[in-house]
């Protein structure tokens, strides 16, 4: 139901879980942040309120680069099994999504028939996509368009890489997303509210899209490769 993200040189855990509570109003069942730290990636998810998360995110746990969501329910029941984000086989690549994937049975049975799957969302059939088409020796940036290529539905997707921390990859589809834009950071949001406190220069993504966020640049690009430029705007804070 939401999403966000944050890449720069912050304590990203406390930024995306105040960016989670911004966007609590607008209901949830479960919640989870994934960071990338000095020893990989680390996952944390909770059924219930982000208080819950929080309570159970050790005070240690620090990177600079993480996304989080919030999950409104509509594969699989709202648990902490189901909760995002959600991790390919090998654990390299971490995802969040709002939206729902139309194609997915469709896509496990043509694809993914010898991958592990840990949840029962139709989310997790996006990140074992990711991971089919690096198996198949593209690039991670050819693997997320690849992806994007084959899902049909809404999607709000960010994608993190525990082999890179200097990027997040990300696209939509019918959902809605933004990348807010800051002095040697960068954030997303699925509502600008969730980042309002940081920064009020916001970029419109629009579907099908792929966009690489990294901490100084936000480079966007259509399906095929080739560039977009499109300036921030101004967010009113009447928050
Ligand atoms: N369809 C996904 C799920 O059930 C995402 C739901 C959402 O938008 O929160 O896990």
């Amino acid at each position: 139901c939401g999403i966000v993200g944050y890449i720069g040189n912050d304590n990203a855990k406390e930024i995306l879980l105040k960016g989670l509570e911004k966007l609590e109003y607008r209901g949830y069942d479960s919640a989870g942040i994934s960071l990338l730290t000095d020893n990989g990636v680390e996952v944390f998810k909770e059924k219930g309120r982000i208080a819950i998360l929080r309570e159970a995110i050790p005070a240690k746990a620090d990177g600079h680069v993480g996304i989080g969501h919030t999950r409104w329910a509509t594969h699989g029941a709202p648990s902490k099994r189901n909760a995002h984000p959600h991790q390919s086989s090998t654990e390299r690549f971490t995802l969040v999504h709002n939206g729902v994937i139309e194609n997915d049975v469709q896509l496990k049975n043509d694809y993914l028939n010898d991958f592990n799957f840990t949840s029962d969302t139709d989310t997790e059939v996006i990140v074992q996509l990711v991971e089919l088409h690096i198996k198949k020796g593209l690039t991670v940036l050819e693997a997320f368009t690849a992806t994007l290529k084959l899902l049909k539905g809404s999607y709000a997707i960010a994608l993190l890489d525990k082999q890179n921390e200097d990027v997040i990859y990300v696209a939509k589809n019918k959902s809605p997303l933004l990348v807010g834009v800051g002095e040697e950071f960068n954030v997303i949001a699925s509502d600008a509210m969730a980042m309002l406190q940081i920064t009020d220069q916001f970029i419109e993504l629009h579907d099908k899209e792929v966009i690489l966020v990294s901490k100084d640049e936000v480079q966007l690009m259509d399906l095929n490769g080739n560039k977009i430029e499109r300036a921030p705007y101004t967010a009113e804070i009447d928050a």
